[in-house]
């Protein structure tokens, strides 16, 4: 078994966007800007924000962090993303999800620039990718492909299944999967909550792809000797070992997964951190105008 390590992957690729940013910032004068907005108090996503924020610091973007408290309305966070959408100054916007209930995610979604949606989500940038034309990619999904890329893991003509049909992760990535690019090319299966018997389409995947947050969900026997397994699970569990309070989980039984797979990612450590990697590729393309 050998480890997909989004630590030391993301690291590397962080790097390269440093030294873009850096020479963004001497052509133009200033710096990529990614502009985050949190709603509420939830421990996930302050965790999340805060990674993304200190992420931008450490390759050389600028930015800003909008908060507001659970109650504030859906008409008043529209608003702001209208003005932010005006902002020259504004490369990326991102609004952390889950969102509180009386507000809707896809409108919020909706509202925001495809041409400053570097989370990737807007149907604009969903609709060009599934055409194979320039998008921002949904961030981890695009991590994803960044880490297969990065251990030049062969994936045409691969069965890849995944697991989870969520319009951030599971749909997008099995679009990704099948397109003709590389990595790609591959024939894809999708799993969901009524799939009968996951089992028997798992233990034939070249490529398993885990998006359900449900920890521990995939067991060994459900894994095929040699099978490539992506975890995109985060599920937090309150911890008295960690100095953080919590701990996390993934969606793969790892000390029994792994091995059996000739490839692994590890949850702390795997694709949380590309995601990261993917939403500063992104602003990084939108402060270069590489997409619109
Ligand atoms: P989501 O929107 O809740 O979607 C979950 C998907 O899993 C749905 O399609 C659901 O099927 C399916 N599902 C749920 N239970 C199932 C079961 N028992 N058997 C088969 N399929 C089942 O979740 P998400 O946003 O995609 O996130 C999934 C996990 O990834 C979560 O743990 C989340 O925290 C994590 N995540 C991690 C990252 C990262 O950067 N690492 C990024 C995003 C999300 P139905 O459609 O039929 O309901």
């Amino acid at each position: 078994m050998q480890l997909l390590d989004g630590k030391f992957v993301s690291e590397k690729l962080k790097q390269q966007i440093a030294i873009e940013a850096a020479e963004i910032l001497v052509k133009t004068g200033r710096k990529p800007h990614l502009v985050a907005i949190l709603v509420g108090h939830d421990g996930g996503s302050e965790t999340y924000v805060a990674s993304k924020i200190k992420s931008c610091e450490k390759v050389g973007f600028n930015s800003t962090l909008y908060r507001y408290e659970s109650s504030i309305t859906e008409v008043e966070l529209l608003k702001k993303i209208d003005e932010i959408n005006q902002d020259p100054e504004t490369d990326g916007i991102l609004v952390q999800l889950p969102l509180p209930k009386h507000i809707s995610a896809d409108k919020v979604t909706e509202k925001i620039s495809p041409e400053k949606d570097v989370d990737g989500f807007h149907p604009v940038n969903l609709g060009r990718m599934q055409r194979n034309l320039p998008s921002f990619l949904p961030a981890t999904p695009y991590g994803i492909l960044l880490m297969l890329q990065e251990y030049g893991i062969e994936t045409s003509g691969k069965h890849c299944v995944v697991i989870g049909r969520s319009n951030i992760v599971g749909s997008p990535m099995s679009i990704l999967m099948a397109r003709n690019t590389n990595p790609g090319n591959c024939t894809v299966t999708i799993c969901h909550s009524k799939t009968p018997d996951i089992k028997k389409f798992s233990l034939d995947a070249d490529i398993l792809i885990v998006a359900i947050g449900k920890k521990n969900f995939v067991t060994a026997d459900m894994v095929k000797d040699g099978a490539i397994v992506i975890d995109v699970g985060m599920n937090r569990e309150t911890s008295t070992e960690t100095k953080s309070g919590y701990k996390l989980f993934g969606d793969v039984d790892f000390e029994n997964v792994a091995p059996k797979a000739s490839w692994i990612t590890p949850v702390p450590g795997g694709v949380g951190l590309m995601t990261i990697v993917g939403l500063l590729k992104n602003t990084l393309a939108s402060a270069k105008k590489e997409i619109y």
